[in-house]
């Protein structure tokens, strides 16, 4: 629902009146921030801490709880992914990369005779941090998919689609994935729409390579197999 008022916002010619801008800063959205943070958490004692324009401490009420919340996301606020990990000692929290942020990625779109436990035990080599491994099926056509609990790499475009070697052939599987924030559908990458993005102007030649596809929504699977599981609660639902 949300995908399509940004779709037909975006498609919109916006009169004078509505080209105006009302200035806020980041002082005055703050406090709405922490309060949606703490409704999707379900967690009244949580404080956060501004460091720098996009960089907050959040204290927990214990260790527990962030654990819940660290493997719980994808978190998005504001369409925005939040990016998050634990604070390490010694360390500035400037110093800390954020560069990685866990999403439940589908394969979909291989023929059945793919979808067995070895193949999903290499497929899941591909990602970084594959924690958990899935066999689905969709309950509207019966089709079988794999669903990977991964760490993505949030600096590089996103991962479309991954190949597998078959005798002679090379096969195909598509990449989707679950609660997907804001995503330019020219450079792929998170964080930006395509009217924001600042590709050359060379790779603004070519078509769109991305699109609402990517996102794995509305979509009822029950679970045939649990082919894979270590060490992380299913993810949590906004
Ligand atoms: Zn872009």
């Amino acid at each position: 629902m949300e995908a399509e008022i940004i779709k037909n916002l975006q498609a919109c010619q916006l009169s004078v009146k509505e080209e105006a801008v009302t200035l806020v800063n980041e002082e005055d959205m703050a406090v709405g921030r922490h309060k949606s943070m703490s409704k999707a958490w379900n967690m009244k004692e949580i404080k956060v801490e501004r460091i720098d324009t996009n960089l907050s401490h959040v204290f927990f009420p214990s260790s527990k709880e962030m654990q819940r919340v660290l493997s719980g996301g994808p978190w998005c606020f504001e369409n925005n992914v939040l990016l998050m990990r634990p604070w390490e000692m010694g360390k500035r929290p400037q110093e800390l990369m954020f560069t990685h942020c866990p999403f439940w990625v589908h394969v979909r779109g291989l023929p059945p005779e793919c979808y067995t436990s070895v193949v999903a035990s290499k497929l899941s080599r591909v990602f970084k941090d594959c924690t958990v491994v899935e066999l689905r099926e969709k309950e509207l056509d019966g089709k079988w998919f794999f669903r990977l609990r991964v760490k993505v790499d949030v600096t590089i475009s996103l991962r479309r689609l991954i190949n597998l070697k078959c005798g002679a052939g090379t096969i195909t599987g598509l990449l989707s994935y679950e609660r997907l924030p804001n995503l330019c559908f020219r450079s792929g990458l998170l964080g930006h729409l395509i009217k924001e993005c600042t590709t050359n102007p060379e790779e603004r030649k070519r078509d769109v390579q991305y699109g609402l596809w990517m996102k794995s929504v509305g979509e009822k699977s029950r679970i045939v197999q649990r082919i894979k599981e270590h060490g992380l609660q299913d993810g949590g639902t906004m």
